[in-house]
């Protein structure tokens, strides 16, 4: 497929208006064509008109139209896998091969959530049927179905450039809904961008649905999110990045004449804590497996574990023996962006200004934007001195807190921000300890795991990817997951209707076969 590098404005293709960018391989620090086209306010307020004017048609389409447009999605994924992959290779450094994973998520999720539409749970369609009898007064017919909140806007991740970008889970989510999607594409995969929008346009044009459905819009600076987020057709925002950022587009939102709910996943250490006897037991294989984790993507994760607490003792020079050979181990390797690049290395020399100390690095980078490994070290005193000590440091890093006892180690528990995931590695001897770490565990994150790590993720009905703020900014939804496209529904009461009037997954007869509640059973 031949890139464009324009952007992509419900069915048209449009040139730039704000001059043009190209990718850059962070591997060779080459520009890589084709130049990709910056827009600015006009361009966000014309795909703004295009998803508004789609909306009333397409959050109306009947369920079965809707789950065949997300497979069409997932099958024109499929076709462009390889291509897809290596383009997005070029423009990030990651593997090849792992890309093609995120491909197969991708376009598993559009699938799950093709079901989830089928199946119709989503729409909590809920009848209280009239009581023309009831005293003192009568009561009318009511009834409750969810429907979309309106245009979206997406802010793709830099991180994961297909399965949380483009096709990411937000997208996939929205349009399950029946949201109409206006996509921030981010600038570190512009190409990787384009072939994932192009998919998506070609479903919806196979399945006859309006333009304004989809579109993809590019810029520099912060111009084109800002107007995303101030413009008023919009209705709801995702995002995924720094909490800096995340936290600028939110209070934009609130500032808004109209305020409009923005979901910010941001920040999280994902704190994993060692408890005594599977300390004693199998404290080497935990270290092992907790630093082969916190290097996946080079460490450009969102559940990276980045905290490991232990309790000072038995088992605990074997963990950190087996830390340190990992971590010397590892080679460095290519970051996403330059901006990250540098962002790590700051984040790791603030975590030494605050006192933590450098226990083992990786082997030393040869190129500009490679992420040497380190794995610092620091006691549980210190670490409740300094909150800067708990901040992420978005690379191939992690922080062995050694603490002095089981109250430091609920004294750093308690200290901790929201996290989107915490995890226990535990013995049946330390059962009691684990059940009084678990509520404050659960008052900080979405997710808690035993005796593993919470990275890979899996997409499933029951799966969290939230937790308190700083994690997100919403605690109540999850941004992967089936559930995840509760975000962009909301309720509608129907009272007093003639049947005929009713929207048909609300009628009497249920002819679409729905589940629906009736009074409350
Ligand atoms: P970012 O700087 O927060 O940017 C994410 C997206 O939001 C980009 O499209 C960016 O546009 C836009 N944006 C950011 N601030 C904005 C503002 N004030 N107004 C309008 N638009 C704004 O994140 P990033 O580029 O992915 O990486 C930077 C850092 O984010 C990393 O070093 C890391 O610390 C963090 N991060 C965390 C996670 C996580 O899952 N925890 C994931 C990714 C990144 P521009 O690119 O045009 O500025």
């Amino acid at each position: 497929m031949k890139l464009t590098g324009n952007l992509f404005i419900g069915a048209n293709d449009v040139a730039a208006t704000e001059g043009t960018m190209k990718a850059l391989n962070p591997t060779t620090h080459q520009l890589i064509e084709p130049d990709f086209a910056l827009g600015g306010v006009a361009d966000v307020d014309r795909a703004a008109i295009l998803a508004d004017e789609a909306f009333d048609l397409y959050s109306h389409t009947s369920l079965a139209r809707r789950a065949t447009f997300l497979e069409s999605i997932a099958d024109n994924l499929d076709a462009v896998r390889q291509e897809l992959a290596a383009r997005a290779a070029l423009e990030t450094g990651l593997p090849e091969a792992q890309l093609e994973g995120e491909v197969t998520r991708a376009a598993t999720q559009f699938r799950q959530f093709a079901e989830v539409v089928r199946r119709g749970r989503f729409l909590q369609l809920a009848i209280d049927p009239a009581q023309p009898d009831r005293l003192p007064r009568p009561r009318m017919d009511h009834r409750l179905q969810k429907m979309a909140i309106g245009p979206v806007a997406i802010f793709g991740a830099s991180n994961f450039p297909i399965s949380y970008s483009v096709a990411g889970g937000d997208t996939a989510s929205a349009l399950a809904a029946g949201s109409t999607v206006i996509l921030k594409a981010h600038n570190a995969h512009p190409g990787a961008s384009e072939i994932q929008a192009r998919a998506i346009r070609k479903a919806v044009q196979e399945n006859e649905l309006p333009e304004g459905v989809f579109s993809m819009v590019r810029g520099s600076g912060n111009a084109i999110g800002e107007a995303l987020v101030d413009h008023p057709l919009v209705k709801a925002v995702t995002f995924t990045g720094s909490e800096q950022g995340g936290m600028a587009l939110y209070r934009r939102a609130q500032q808004r004449p109209d305020p409009i709910p923005v979901f910010t996943e941001m920040t999280s250490v994902n704190p994993t804590f060692i408890l005594p006897d599977a300390l004693a037991a199998r404290g080497a294989q935990i270290g092992d497996g907790f630093v082969e984790r916190m290097l996946v993507n080079v460490g450009q994760a969102c559940l990276k574990p980045a905290i490991l607490i232990a309790i000072e003792g038995d088992g605990f020079e074997a963990l950190r023996a087996a830390m340190v050979k990992r971590v010397s181990e590892a080679s460095a390797r290519t970051m996403l962006t330059p901006g990250i690049h540098a962002s790590y290395i700051s984040g790791l020399a603030g975590m030494e200004n605050a006192g933590a100390h450098r226990v083992a690095e990786g082997s030393a980078s040869g190129a500009d934007f490679e992420g040497q490994s380190a794995l610092l070290e620091v006691d549980g005193r210190h670490f409740l001195s300094d909150t800067a000590l708990a901040q992420e440091v978005f690379g191939p890093s992690a922080l062995l807190v050694k603490v002095k006892d089981e109250d430091e180690m609920f004294a750093v528990a308690r200290s901790l921000r929201g996290q989107l995931s915490a995890a226990m590695h535990l013995e049946e001897g330390d059962m009691p300890l684990a059940q009084r770490l678990l509520p404050v565990l659960e008052r900080r994150t979405g997710r808690i795991v035993v005796n593993a790590f919470a990275h890979p993720q899996e997409v499933t009905f029951a799966t969290v990817h939230g937790g308190p703020f700083p994690a997100t900014s919403d605690s109540r939804f999850t941004s992967v997951g089936m559930t995840s496209i509760e975000r962009f529904l909301r309720p509608v009461a129907y009272q007093g209707f003639p049947d005929a009037l009713l929207p048909e997954a609300l009628r009497e007869i249920n002819a679409l076969g729905l589940p629906r509640s009736v009074e409350g059973r």
